[in-house]
């Protein structure tokens, strides 16, 4: 089964362009989102595998997002998409649990690297599954 993602940006195009690679690179994209809202409302209906965040969004910003997705779920995979020039807001994200950054404008070889690390860190994760519990928390 392919993995899920939903892509969240508030510019159709680079939806678009994160959808196209995300499904070239294997995932399904099973919901797009264009704010903060949409991604933590997704994040709890759909409970992706992956979501790709856009940092400056309207109505509520990608790293106000990303901190309450983490606190639904603190293993839930984020990846930060970001403008250049915006170092400060990248490391507050990464701070608040997301997995990696892309800078836009970017490659497809830069979200397989991205998911590559990710997968990497889910292997990682399984095997030391029954050491830690379970921190996913009721909806
Ligand atoms: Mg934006």
């Amino acid at each position: 089964m392919p993995k899920k993602a939903v892509v969240v940006d508030d510019t159709m195009f680079m939806r678009m362009t994160l959808k196209s690679i995300l499904e070239n690179l294997g995932y399904e994209v099973i919901g797009e989102g264009a704010d903060g809202f949409d991604a933590v409302r997704l994040y709890k209906q759909l409970e992706p595998d992956l979501i790709t965040m856009d940092i400056t969004m309207p109505n509520k910003d990608g790293i106000a997002a990303v901190k309450e997705i983490l606190a639904i779920n603190t293993e839930a995979k984020v990846i930060m998409v970001s403008a250049m020039g915006q170092k400060t807001r990248v490391i507050d994200a990464i701070t608040a649990g997301a997995k990696d950054f892309v800078v836009k404008p970017f490659k497809q070889e830069r979200i397989a690297e991205a998911l590559g690390r990710i997968e990497i860190a889910e292997k990682e994760q399984s095997k030391n599954k029954g050491k830690s519990k379970k921190t996913r928390k009721k909806k």
